[in-house]
């Protein structure tokens, strides 16, 4: 993954059905980084993993992440859950170069 540029085209946080498990340390330090109280962030922004096993980021209707600012970007950046800033150094799946432009310059 050397040289990998993010061109931050927001593509991989718009995948429909796409889930960003959110654990105890992230639910902690989102809702630090948003100075709101943890259970009012798990109440308004988070819902049940599709297999019941803990917490997932709200996604809009279109399946868009709840916080891809379309201008800005991931309004949560600095502190965003470990899945998001790992990929795609630590991880990708089957689809990930489909979604990802700068992956597919990568070939
Ligand atoms: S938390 Fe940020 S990086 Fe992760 S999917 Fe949402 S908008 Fe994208
Ligand atoms: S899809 Fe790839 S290039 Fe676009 S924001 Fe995500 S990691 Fe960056």
């Amino acid at each position: 993954m050397d040289g990998f540029k993010c061109r931050r085209c927001g593509a991989c946080c718009r995948i429909k059905n796409g889930i960003v498990r959110v654990g105890d340390a992230e639910i902690s330090r989102i809702a630090a980084f948003l100075s709101v109280p943890e259970a009012d962030f798990i109440e308004r922004e988070t819902e049940i993993a599709p297999d019941r096993a803990g917490l997932v980021l709200r996604s809009r209707p279109d399946g868009a992440c709840v916080y891809l600012d379309e201008e800005k970007g991931c309004l949560i950046h600095p502190v965003k859950p470990d899945k998001c800033a790992s990929f795609p150094f630590e991880w990708t799946n089957a689809d990930s170069h489909e979604v990802c432009p700068a992956l597919g310059a990568e070939k």
